[in-house]
């Protein structure tokens, strides 16, 4: 029996959901390797991850890693923008 169950994750470029199967859970953790973060089209794609920056939040001034640099317009932390 194995300790892994089929996990959602969320792909940070095209941020839709994926099921990682525990037979890569598995693989993964043997490896040593952190979960995967992009889906497997954009791993397939090899579609670069998001780079992100240092910044504040405009509504909570929260500090935090965000997707687009300061100066590109207000930026908002995951809580705040999921309540805009
Ligand atoms: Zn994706
Ligand atoms: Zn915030």
């Amino acid at each position: 029996m194995t300790k892994y169950t089929d996990k959602k994750l969320t792909c940070v470029v095209c941020k839709k959901e994926f099921i990682w199967p525990a037979e890569e859970q598995e693989f993964f953790a043997k490896k040593g390797f952190k979960p995967p973060l992009r889906c497997p089209e954009c791993r397939k794609a090899k579609k670069p991850l998001p780079r992100l920056f240092p910044g504040t939040c405009a509504k909570c001034g929260k500090k935090g890693i965000f997707p687009s640099p300061p100066g590109e317009g207000p930026l908002y932390c995951s809580k705040c923008f999921s309540s805009l």
